[in-house]
């Protein structure tokens, strides 16, 4: 399976896909590229519909055997997976940089060593059923059952951590599944397949990868119980509707437009890094992301001032070099759609702070940390989720009409509102996540999932669990009853 070496020092890898506990290759492969270089970064196969007839039979096949068993006997394969991928993280890190573009050392290794304590502590969890009614003549009890075969979507953005939030807690509940990676990004995912070969029962976890047409074949397939998706709002809208002629189950983390609010009280130097890295982590491509800065009309300049010192020392460059802070956008797509958000906003005449011009010559993907000075409201860079490192720094006169702007958007994904009365503020925002004087944080006992077109239902904490499994009501009639009926027989 290895070979020479390719760029970073990852070995050169035959990647397939995991289907039945077998590694497969597809009959096709497309070039994932590396987004810092423009070179291929790997082959990787894509699935074709017998591909995932065979991922959906084999997964339908282990699923009796899978959801039989007990939390403790699943939650223990889910440790033991979580100590193979932790003995393959060095080979894995950097894979992602390679593929994704994140910086290795500060990012990359973030991501899976988050993903391993993620699948660490969901493997933990327990969902209980809940007494409802307890009398001399009944017992009636909600219980969770398991679902049947999960089918999971995902993206390019986190795309190991965000996999191990459905994979964990859907296995852990009892459902067998196939999951679809994103095709610019699909490489540790599929190195994460083998590791899971050697730790799962042949069939419990499917990995297959391709486009948006396998997407949608996925959708449309009768056998999956439910489709779990993290990805865009307008891929979400299509799923719900392709989704509608199965009834299936749906869990949708989709886009988000986040406002964070600076009170007119914060201190803004000690607030610039925070609120910088909370807008250009992963080069922008957060769903969390800060894409919409309200600042007080009082701290606005100096927050301004202060933000552009942060970006002038942010080193960019390639996710192997250690002095880089921040990598490129992913894929070409994602930056033609950054760049023209750039060109947008320079054509409507909105004023640079930092950034602002792409290097012509470059063969990477590398946008430059922009800040844009209070464009209008109606601008697209303040209506459309950038996924890229440019952001509005927006000036606001009263609380009342920063809590009015910032709630008037479609998404509702997450918020976060910075000084003294940060608590009272962020009550009134309309979001599924508000951070008061907090960065993005996330655990696996914390629920997450977006308002309005941001998402429907939760992954993660009980409630994420709950939503891997059916609720069953289960009313029993107590033995006098039963004494009764028999006599009357
Ligand atoms: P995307 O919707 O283009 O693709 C996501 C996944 O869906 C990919 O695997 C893709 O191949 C697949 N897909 C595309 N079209 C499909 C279709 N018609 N049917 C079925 N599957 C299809 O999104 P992206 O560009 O990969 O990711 C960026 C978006 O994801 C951003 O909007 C971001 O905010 C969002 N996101 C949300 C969360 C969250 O938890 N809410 C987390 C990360 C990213």
């Amino acid at each position: 399976m290895t070979g020479g070496k390719v760029r970073g020092g990852a070995p050169k890898h035959l990647y397939a896909m995991l289907i039945g506990g077998e590694l497969v290759s597809g009959r096709r492969e497309e070039a994932v590229i590396n987004p810092a270089d423009g070179s291929v970064a790997g082959m990787a196969p894509i699935a074709d519909g017998e591909h995932l007839e065979k991922a959906v039979s084999v997964a339908r096949a282990a699923f009796p055997d899978w959801s039989a068993k007990s939390w403790e006997e699943r939650g223990g394969a889910l440790q033991r997976l979580a100590d193979a991928v932790e003995a393959e993280k060095e080979v894995l890190a950097p894979l992602l940089t390679l593929e994704q573009g994140k910086p290795y050392r500060t990012q990359a290794l973030g991501e899976i060593e988050t993903a391993i304590s993620f699948l660490r502590d969901i493997a933990k969890q327990r969902l209980s059923s809940r007494m409802l009614r307890e009398t001399p003549k009944h017992q009636v009890e909600l219980r969770y059952v398991p679902m049947g075969v999960i089918g999971a979507i995902t993206p390019w953005n986190f795309p190991v951590q965000l996999s191990i939030w459905k994979i964990a807690p859907n296995l852990l509940c009892g459902n067998t599944m196939v999951l679809k990676l994103a095709p610019s990004c699909p490489l540790s995912m599929l190195r994460f397949g083998e590791i899971a070969q050697r730790i799962l029962p042949p069939g419990v976890l499917n990995i297959i990868s391709g486009g948006a047409e396998l997407g949608e074949r996925m959708i449309a397939h009768p056998e999956f119980a439910k489709i779990t998706f993290t990805g865009s709002t307008a891929t979400g809208k299509r799923i719900m509707k392709g989704a509608a002629d199965t009834l299936k189950r749906l869990t949708l983390e989709l886009g988000g437009n986040d406002p964070a609010i600076v009170l007119p009280d914060a201190d803004v130097k000690a607030l610039a890094p925070i609120l910088f890295w909370g807008a250009f982590y992963n080069s922008g491509q957060s769903c969390v992301a800060i894409k919409r800065l309200y600042v007080h009309e009082s701290k606005h300049a100096a927050l301004l001032a202060e933000l552009a010192t942060v970006a002038s020392g942010v080193t960019i460059g390639s996710g192997f070099d250690e002095a880089s802070m921040l990598g490129p956008v992913q894929n070409r797509q994602q930056f033609e759609r950054v760049v023209e958000l750039m060109k947008d906003s320079r054509a409507c005449g909105h004023k640079f702070v930092a950034g602002g011009t792409i290097d012509g010559e470059q063969s990477g993907y590398f946008v430059p940390v922009t800040l844009v000075d209070n464009p209008p409201d109606d601008s697209r860079i303040v209506q459309e989720e950038q996924f890229g490192p440019i952001l509005p720094v927006l000036s606001y006169k009263t609380v009342d009409e920063a809590v009015r702007r910032a709630n008037d958007t479609k998404m509702g994904l997450a918020a976060s509102v910075w000084g003294r009365d940060a608590a009272d503020v962020g009550s009134r925002l309309q979001a599924g996540t508000v951070w008061i004087n907090e960065s993005p944080l996330f655990g696996a006992d914390i629920p997450f999932g977006g308002h309005k077109q941001s998402g429907v239902g939760l992954e993660l904490g009980e409630e994420g669990l709950a939503a891997c499994m059916l609720p069953q009501v289960r009313a029993t009639a107590k033995a006098p009853e039963l004494e009764g009926l028999g006599r009357n027989d």
